[in-house]
């Protein structure tokens, strides 16, 4: 059957690596006889010169009527003074929303041939494969604001946490049903010691566990998840929390891969479409010189074939082929090592892409 992807580049580097992760989704349409339609759409800053608008509405109704999402990044200098409303993020923020995606997934993967890259030892990052699952649109980022600036008369402010069941249930669930397809392990983090929202959590997620018997879910305090991330990152597997423990422990989990540009990311929602997209911006400094690295998308494309698609293997292959291209020493600019050959961003697509052949 037909999959329908929208295809939103974006600005900055954006067209250079959603033009080398289509080319990737091309090869994987012709060697499994699938079909993909395509349509493309502005957003950021791209549409706020063409329109007015970082997200017109054509870009709603365009994801709202597709299978799944591939952005690129959006943003840059180019727009930094316009009023708010047309900023390029303010494009991302409205996608998010409109669409519900609620559930941020993050993957962790150290590649063996990218660990010296990484502040920590190779030993404790060499194999490290974990996910990080962040609620996205709920937590202490959305709670009602109070008197920020007042309390009792005096100087001060307040932010209020607050989780509705159903917010932690729906996002628990996605970490099972991902976990479900990896090495079957939950870690739910919260600090249930202290807070009356993470004493909730964590009976949900107990309560959530029980119809995944072959999932082993464990809790775990979020001040000994920090520590336990950078002393023995391989004991995890998919790790769900609520949005700003996420926010914290997502970022502290990408030092662990070396560098940015490697990272792929899905926001979803309960019933699609999935959002894909690199975690790093939309890197103004580079854009145009065809030297961004390309990867993190390509690995965007893998995710969207896995989570939207179940096509598990076209997934596995994408990241057996980036695997065994960084293996051969090839690199782009910002994953440089000693001995290794630079390439182009077009040139690393043209590798992954003939990894890609020699796999299938
Ligand atoms: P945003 O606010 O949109 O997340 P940012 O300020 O975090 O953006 P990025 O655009 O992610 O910044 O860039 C940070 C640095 O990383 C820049 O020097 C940029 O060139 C570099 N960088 C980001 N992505 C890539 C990539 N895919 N390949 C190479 N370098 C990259
Ligand atoms: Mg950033």
């Amino acid at each position: 059957m037909k999959k329908r992807i929208a295809v939103l580049p974006g600005d900055g580097i954006g067209p250079e690596i959603v033009a080398g992760a289509m080319k990737i989704l091309q090869t994987i349409e012709t060697l499994y006889r699938h079909q993909f339609e395509i349509t493309y759409a502005d957003i950021g800053g791209c549409a706020t010169d063409k329109t007015g608008t970082p997200l017109p509405n054509e870009t709603i109704t365009i994801c709202k009527n597709s299978d799944a999402i591939l952005l690129g990044a959006v943003g840059g200098p180019k727009w930094d003074s316009l009023p708010v409303e047309k900023r390029p993020e303010q494009g991302l923020l409205k996608i998010r929303k409109e669409l519900n995606l609620f559930a941020n997934i993050r993957p962790t993967t150290c590649y063996e041939s990218l660990a010296a890259s990484s502040p920590l030892k190779e030993d404790i990052i060499a194999g490290v494969d974990l996910i990080v699952v962040r609620e996205l649109t709920g937590g202490i980022y959305f709670g009602k604001p109070s008197e920020r600036r007042l309390i009792d008369g005096k100087p001060g402010a307040v932010d209020t946490l607050q989780y509705e069941n159903e917010e932690i249930e729906r996002v628990v669930e996605k970490a099972f049903e991902i976990a479900k397809t990896r090495s079957k392990k939950v870690t739910s983090v919260d600090k249930a010691n202290v807070l009356e929202t993470s004493r909730v959590w964590r009976e949900i997620a107990s309560q959530v566990a029980e119809k995944y018997p072959d999932v082993i879910l464990e809790h775990m305090l979020v001040d000994n998840a920090a520590m336990q991330l950078v002393r023995n990152p391989k004991q995890f597997d998919v790790i769900v929390t609520e949005n700003m423990f996420g926010d914290i422990l997502s970022d502290e989990a990408s030092v662990l891969t070396g560098s940015l540009g490697m990272l792929a990311s899905s926001s979803l929602s309960a019933g699609g479409p999935y959002l894909y997209e690199p975690i790093h911006g939309s890197a103004p400094d580079i854009a145009g010189e065809n030297i961004a690295n390309p990867l993190a998308t390509i690995l965007s494309v893998s995710m969207m074939l896995r989570l939207s698609f179940q096509m598990e293997n076209e997934a596995t292959i994408i990241e057996e082929a980036v695997n065994n291209v960084l293996n051969k020493g090839f690199r782009t600019r910002d994953i440089l090592a000693p001995n290794c050959t630079i390439v182009s961003t077009t040139e690393m697509v043209e590798e992954v892409e003939k990894e890609i052949r020699q796999l299938v």
